[in-house]
């Protein structure tokens, strides 16, 4: 590989790029995680990290990428032979209704077309059928990173008590969280699941489950094997600052840096920013006169927008041509989109010029790859940003 000057541009949905100053503050020795020095640190990323979920009840940090999370959230719950009910909403719902399933849990998808959220409605209507209350827990990707679609978490919460019933409602916010407006305790949610390597800005390799008290109380009758993932030891080493087993400390400066970082900038500020990137990234597309994927406008996400290539194009070509000339990743089309979109990533530490440089990118990539399109989405973005 030969030389590149400046920085890559690394404009995929997470991971997104780490700033400066958490790379900084990641910068220091490894600490006895069994000392009185870290007790400090445990303590203050345990309590911060409450406030990032909203939520009074615990959040548990794993070392562990965020399908361990994933993991973590059923086996603390469930027990085998459960019944689940999940929602296609793209790539990642399939892949944890493919982790449940070799858990051995059963798992009812209601179908979807990888172009809306989760339906409030369709979820009520499969819970009212279920008289036996059968079915122990609804699982929701939040943001789904595969189509750039985010389910509205509050009316699902609503549909579901509208039933009366009793299902547990887990929610995975990886690549949601602390860019896209989020509300473990006022949406009812029992268990959320997420990651450091989104809107956290960290690099990849700790995730989390943030629980409710009706999770933990299922915890105690849940029969499904766990050790790693046990919420029981976690909490009863994080209560004086501890972790049961070698946390991954230096993640964990991190984390601290970017809670400060977020709550410095203001949560309602920084969800505020990505809505705002999100429009003018969707206003360049719609100029260039391609489609996002999303189709309903309440469910575009602020994280990322999935852009959808003329049949006979290949978006994988085009993002190969755009990091060989213009030093940009881009998302790929995953699973059945695979070739078919390309996803960019407007999420984490990003500002205006950061976002038009990524626009920039993709527009001369269109040119380069002689994808049919009409020249101007950057300047329809620039006026849109400097408007307001
Ligand atoms: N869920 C969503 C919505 C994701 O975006 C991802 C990763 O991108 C995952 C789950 C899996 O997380 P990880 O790759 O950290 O294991």
């Amino acid at each position: 590989m030969s030389y590149k000057s400046g920085r890559h541009f690394l404009q995929i949905p997470g991971p997104s790029p780490v700033p400066d100053r958490i790379l900084r503050a990641m910068d220091n020795p490894v600490i006895d995680h069994r000392g009185p020095e870290f007790a400090d640190l445990g303590q203050a990323v345990l309590a911060g990290i409450k406030r990032i979920f909203k939520t009074e009840s615990p959040v548990v940090i794993y070392p562990a990428s965020g399908t361990g999370a994933w993991e973590a959230a059923l086996v603390n719950t469930l027990s085998p032979g459960d019944r689940v009910l999940m929602c296609e909403t793209g790539q990642f719902a399939t892949l944890w209704h493919e982790l449940a399933s070799k858990l051995g849990l059963e798992v009812e998808f209601i179908p979807g077309d990888w172009r809306h959220g989760a339906d409030p409605q369709a979820i009520a209507e499969r819970l009212r059928r279920d008289d036996g209350h059968q079915i122990q827990a609804v699982c929701v990707v939040h943001n789904e990173t595969s189509t750039g679609v985010t389910s509205r978490i509050g009316d699902i919460r609503r549909a579901i008590d509208d039933t009366g019933h009793p299902a547990l409602f887990m929610v995975d916010t990886i690549s949601g969280l602390a860019s896209a407006d989020y509300r473990h305790d006022e949406w009812g949610v029992d268990v959320t699941v997420s990651g450091s390597q989104k809107g956290l800005m960290l690099p990849p390799g700790i995730s989390f489950n943030a629980l409710s008290d009706k999770a933990l109380a299922r915890a105690k009758q849940a029969r499904l094997p766990r050790s790693y993932w046990d919420w029981g030891a976690m909490l009863a080493s994080n209560a004086t600052g501890y972790f049961p087993y070698t946390p991954a400390t230096n993640l964990l400066y991190g984390l601290k840096e970017a809670i400060h970082m977020l709550e410095v900038e203001g949560l309602d500020h920084v969800f505020a920013r990505h809505q705002r990137h999100a429009e003018a990234t969707r206003r360049a597309v719609q100029a260039w006169g391609l489609e996002v994927l999303c189709l309903n406008p309440a469910e575009h996400s602020p994280v990322l927008t999935t852009v959808l290539l003329p049949e006979g194009h290949d978006a994988d070509r085009l993002r190969r041509l755009i990091l060989e000339r213009f030093d940009m990743s881009l998302g790929a089309g995953l699973g059945k989109l695979k070739g078919r979109v390309f996803r960019i990533g407007h999420l984490g530490a990003i500002n205006d010029l950061t976002l038009l440089g990524t626009l920039a990118g993709v527009e001369m990539g269109l040119a380069c790859a002689g994808v049919p399109h009409q020249p101007g989405g950057v300047q329809e973005a620039m006026r849109f940003l400097a408007d307001r």
